[in-house]
């Protein structure tokens, strides 16, 4: 006790002496606590004025921050997942899921405006709304003429924020061929074209529900598109008036309408980051090869993803001597639903495979031709390159 006193009373010595004359110990004490209030005031109102500048200056930079969509697409970089979240994100992947629940249902004849054209739209609406993701999910509906008359088209729409600057498009067609004349049609079911794209894209949101969910809460600047076409195939003879028609419709659609909303100089077709196509996808051994030099960098995202996943040993009746996505090959485009949107400028990623199906077009394209580790296989190659894209 008698040391802590004596150092007491050497510090209000010395702080007598700094202020002057002091010959009351109260009166120090008073002034000794009045100074340390004024620093700490000082100090509370410089750390105020500092964080304020600063969230003004956020504030700001939010506001000034217009989307510059054909620069940001340009310099988009893929995340880099860790193999423990790789692991993790494929494995939310169900094939049981992806064949009895999204596949079955869309295995009937789907010609446009039919009315299993129609079970399948409410088949592949219901699940959308049924995830908690929260899509946004529309039919574009319109009439076409054709060589058969006046068609009712619906394209199946669903967005997962529809005020998000960009967008990475996922695609297929849900439309079957008509195969034969009027008077003897035959049953085409079209599993591989394109049935089964539309089943894995209706897995791939199914499994990523959770992560989408996130992203959209946490306001991205690219958020994710599912486009199911109608009216792919041709009803005669496949030329500029008979193919396409849902992607024809909605290109000329998406070109029309500002985005963002305000906007002056750009419209929905410019905030497509990348149009990803799926299409005559089953069987198996497929082989997928590159067919534009401007998504390059993109098709090599699905290359590494292959090639890791068969690494951390992740795919199933799987050889590296056939690997699905070819290095080094670059194969004229071929033309599908991305054309005209590839002649409007957007960038596409057109996953297709080549040579096509022996039983392409014909009534043999049915679901005993479908290799279920392959499409297994691939939809996990498409979770990683959408995880990637989006970082999820
Ligand atoms: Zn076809």
């Amino acid at each position: 006790f008698e040391m802590s006193s004596i150092r007491y009373k050497t510090a209000a010595f010395k702080l007598s002496c700094f202020h002057g004359p002091c010959h009351q110990r109260r009166m120090c004490r008073v002034r000794m606590f009045l100074l340390c209030l004024c620093i700490l005031l000082g100090m509370a109102l410089t750390l105020g004025l500092v964080l304020s500048a600063n969230e003004t200056n956020r504030q700001e930079n939010i506001s000034v921050r217009v989307p510059d969509l054909n620069n940001d697409k340009l310099t988009h970089r893929p995340s880099k997942p860790t193999a423990a979240q790789v692991k993790r994100l494929v494995s939310q992947v169900n094939w049981g899921r992806l064949w009895y629940a999204h596949l079955k249902p869309l295995l009937i004849e789907r010609n446009p405006g039919s009315r299993g054209s129609l079970a399948v739209q409410r088949h592949i609406s219901s699940l959308l709304d049924s995830l908690s993701a929260g899509w946004s999910v529309e039919i574009d509906s319109f009439n076409s003429e054709t060589p058969r008359g006046p068609i009712n088209f619906s394209n199946i729409l669903a967005v997962l924020d529809p005020m998000a600057p960009r967008r990475l498009l996922l695609a297929c067609h849900y439309d079957t061929k008509i195969i034969g004349p009027l008077d003897q049609k035959q049953v085409f079911l079209g599993a591989t074209d394109s049935a089964v794209s539309c089943a894995m894209m209706l897995e791939l949101v199914t499994a990523l529900d959770i992560h989408l969910k996130k992203l959209k809460q946490q306001s991205a600047q690219v958020t994710l598109q599912l486009v199911f076409f109608d009216g792919e195939e041709a009803f005669e003879e496949r030329s500029p008036t008979d193919s396409l028609y849902g992607s024809r419709h909605l290109a000329d659609y998406m070109s029309q309408v500002p985005h963002p909303p305000a906007s002056e100089h750009t419209t929905l077709l410019h905030a497509i980051d990348l149009f990803v196509l799926l299409d005559l996808i089953g069987a198996p051994s497929p082989t997928f090869v590159n067919h534009f030099e401007n998504t390059a960098r993109w098709f090599e995202r699905l290359i590494s993803a292959e090639k890791r996943l068969h690494n951390l040993g992740l795919l199933s009746s799987y050889s590296t001597e056939q690997t699905y996505f070819k290095k080094d090959i670059i194969m004229a485009p071929v033309e599908d639903d991305h054309t005209p949107f590839l002649q409007r400028g957007v960038p596409v990623l057109h996953i297709i495979a080549t040579p096509f199906p022996s039983y392409l077009h014909s009534v043999e394209d049915t679901a005993d031709k479908v290799h279920s580790d392959t499409v297994e296989n691939l939809t996990k190659v498409l979770v990683v390159f959408l995880a990637e894209y989006l970082g999820l």
